[in-house]
């Protein structure tokens, strides 16, 4: 095989349709996205992979022509393979699948969390992080070991983002929620207790946000965002806290759409802080859902082997990320 040294990567799991370029010296050179946004209440699925189909194109041909390159010039097409929604899922795999068979190029499947803590490990360089990824879809701690990514702890229900997410939406406020929800707290002054649930290493936020919002009826929002945000970081960092103890890991990585909250950037590197560890954050450009940390990690996969026949490219919505060999991070 050639040696690879630019990959495209199609991202489609939930809201945001996306395409990026990664390079082989560990950059994205582009990276475009096009975003779904209900009209009221959460993601609708189908009408979420509508909107991923009508904007592929669009947005494949903006992130080609930002590289400045043909679809030609890459040597690999990968994409979001799961975990997420079974309709976005597939409408960006079709899309993939195609620009691999045109393009006579090899199909890359990746999994979605892994590529959020590859492009993380990219942009921080460092090497051997505890990993908090925290998201609309998705809150896991996870740590490399033994030829996998491992989980540390997650939620048992709702992630953190889509809790969130929901409560902010129950207070009228506009879309995305949590730095609008994060403003209104700063207003916040008295602290009203809500229900903080961790059961061992896992999270539960359901409780938490059923109660927030059964209080909204008759409490100040500004107290009550400033107490869910309080106890929503308050559980992660329990969690978050004892994996560091556990794994030693020298450094702490935060990564995810969430990761761009200053609240919880402070909190995590408090926790760093009385652990001796670094603290460090992906890039806010590439927090969220992007099709670049899908080309970066796809990249990282193929030097390895790792590609599918498109007649086996099956999308996995319940793809769990300790279900993957990570062989491009042997030796560690
Ligand atoms: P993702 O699913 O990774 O694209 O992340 C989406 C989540 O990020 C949603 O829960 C948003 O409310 C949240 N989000 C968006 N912008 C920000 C921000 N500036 N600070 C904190 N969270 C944010
Ligand atoms: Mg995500």
């Amino acid at each position: 095989m050639r040696s690879v040294q630019y990959v495209l990567g199609i991202e489609s799991t939930a809201h945001t349709f996306g395409c990026g370029i990664a390079s082989s010296e560990g950059r994205v050179i582009s990276n475009s996205k096009s975003e779904y946004t209900p009209k009221a209440g959460g993601i609708h699925p189908r009408e979420a992979s509508q909107h991923h189909a009508a904007t592929a194109a669009s947005t494949i041909r903006e992130a080609l022509t930002a590289a400045h390159m043909t679809i030609g010039q890459v040597d690999a097409v990968a994409f979001s393979a799961g975990p997420g929604l079974g309709p976005c899922l597939r409408t960006g795999a079709t899309v993939a699948r195609m620009l691999s068979q045109l393009a006579g190029k090899p199909l890359v499947p990746v999994n979605h969390c892994i590529a959020h803590i590859e492009v993380g490990r990219m942009c921080t360089r460092e090497d051997d992080p505890l990993v908090v990824y925290v998201s609309g879809g998705n809150t896991i701690v996870s740590a490399y070991s033994g030829g996998r990514y491992r989980i540390f702890g997650e939620t048992l229900d709702v992630a953190l983002g889509n809790c969130l997410d929901t409560f902010a939406r129950e207070l009228g406020l506009p879309h995305p929620g949590v730095p609008k929800l994060e403003a209104l707290a700063d207003e916040g002054r008295s602290f009203i207790p809500l229900p903080y649930i961790v059961k061992g290493q896992d999270m539960s936020y359901s409780g938490l946000l059923t109660d927030a919002i059964r209080r909204s009826k008759d409490h100040d929002p500004k107290d009550l965002s400033l107490s869910l945000l309080e106890v929503a970081y308050g559980m992660l960092a329990e969690v978050t806290e004892r994996a560091l103890a556990h794994t030693e890991k020298p450094a702490l990585l935060l990564t995810g759409g969430v990761a761009r909250s200053r609240r919880l950037q402070r909190i995590m590197d408090a926790v760093c802080r009385d652990h001796g560890a670094r603290f460090s954050v992906v890039p806010p450009d590439l927090a969220g859902d992007n099709g670049g940390m899908i080309a970066w990690t796809g990249y990282l996969a193929l030097n390895e082997g790792v590609s599918v026949d498109v007649e086996e490219s099956y999308v996995k919505p319940k793809w769990r990320l300790d279900e993957v060999d990570v062989p491009w991070r042997r030796g560690h």
